[in-house]
């Protein structure tokens, strides 16, 4: 019998070390990894760089309160600030993240009505929950935060019909991850851009999955130029060390003064040392084509794959964050755990997507090895 609370459905298989893009289990079988740890470890297990830099820091100093001055803190901010043009506040998860975000939309604008989307995710906490759109994540948890209207996403019309003067904000995923890897139009995004002017509501991006070079820009934003007031940072920041990070333009920012806001672990020197090394190698130009140029060839070869195979209703994705939709959650199932029998993790989201987070690391002969498993699998069905 379990100790823990079962807040997981959890298969009776545990990793006890990884290497690169593979992980191993208990009994030592090797699986290639098509998750990262949900997005979490882009760039592989065991990289030498990373190693270094957070055995280095052990060394050093753990933890130092946020009373004194950060060098460390100060070098990632830099880093993450997309060339001066946003401050930062560290936390230590998403869900801290985007309820740090929430708070300050609030404490900038003096305005409490903020637009989320349909199948969004943001997080577990009271404020990200009430974010997230979802009838099964606020089940059961009684009355939620006000001010929160949930919107069609991809839906310039009903967008329009909800947007006015008494927005604070519109917060959003540029590629909904765990709603069923949906990308945002183009149309779309430019219309949420220029909505948000017209009314002078801030531009809330959710960066915790999409950010640090996932879908090949360091941020997905930057696909479309949009200029975020706001955006947010998780998973991939650490690569498994946990940390979290919001940043705001500046005009946005200073509304959090002293005692506004805070978190004792938040740019904790273990997480940052991590994350230096994590900023420093995905900000690289070629490393972000190398994922870029992954990406495209990926969905190019899974729609040419499985373009007549029955059971597939929809392929789509943005960089190495792809999701192919079935017509049926059971073949979901089927697909993720005969893959996980012959060796290869995938995940399912929004229960009729197949869900795939490679390591941006991957070469293209990996990657292949993997969409061909999947493709003959999907075909099986
Ligand atoms: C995972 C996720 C979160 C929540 O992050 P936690 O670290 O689990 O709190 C928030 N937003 C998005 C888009 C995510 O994918």
């Amino acid at each position: 019998m379990s100790d823990l609370i079962q807040t997981y459905n959890r298969l009776p298989i545990e990793f006890q070390s990884g290497d690169g893009i593979h992980l191993y289990d208990t009994t030592n079988k090797c699986y290639l990894d098509f998750t990262s740890g949900i997005g979490v470890c882009n760039l592989g297990y065991n990289h030498p760089k990373l190693n270094d830099s957070l055995k280095k820091q052990v060394d050093l100093l753990w933890h130092s309160p946020n009373l004194y001055d950060s060098s460390l803190q100060e070098e990632i901010a830099s880093n993450l600030s997309d060339n001066h043009q946003y401050k930062a506040f560290f936390c230590n998860s998403g869900a801290e993240a985007n309820e740090a975000a929430i708070k300050l939309v609030r404490k900038h604008t003096q305005k409490e009505k903020i637009i989320t989307f349909n199948q969004s995710f943001h997080g577990r906490t009271f404020a990200s929950m009430t974010a997230t759109a979802q009838a099964k994540v606020h089940d059961g948890f009684g009355s939620l935060l006000s001010g929160f209207h949930y919107v069609p996403y991809n839906d310039i019309h009903a967008l329009n019909n909800v947007v006015d003067h008494d927005t604070a904000a519109i917060m959003f995923e540029v590629v909904q991850g765990e709603g069923g890897v949906l990308p945002a139009d183009k149309e779309w995004l430019k219309v949420v851009q220029e909505l948000c002017e017209e009314y002078g509501c801030l531009l809330v991006v959710d960066e915790v999955q999409t950010g640090i070079g996932r879908t090949g820009t360091f941020y997905s934003y930057q696909h479309y130029g949009l200029q975020p007031d706001i955006f947010t940072l998780a998973k991939g920041l650490g690569n498994g060390v946990p940390v979290g990070a919001m940043l705001a333009k500046q005009d946005v920012a200073s509304s959090f003064t002293p005692g506004s806001h805070g978190s004792t672990f938040g740019g904790n020197r273990l997480a940052l040392s991590v994350s230096k090394e994590v900023t420093r190698l995905v900000s690289d130009t070629e490393f972000l084509q190398h994922v870029s140029s992954l990406g495209e060839f990926a969905l190019t070869y899974l729609k040419d794959q499985l373009a007549d195979a029955p059971h597939v209703k929809d392929v789509r994705g943005l960089g190495l964050m792809m999701g192919i939709e079935l017509t049926q959650p059971s073949d979901v199932s089927t697909v993720v755990s005969e893959l996980l029998e012959q060796g290869l993790l995938v995940l399912q989201a929004e229960s009729n997507v197949v869900r795939l987070l490679p390591p941006l690391i991957i070469s293209k002969e990996d990657l292949t090895k993997g969409l061909d498993l999947i493709v003959k699998e999907i075909k099986a069905l």
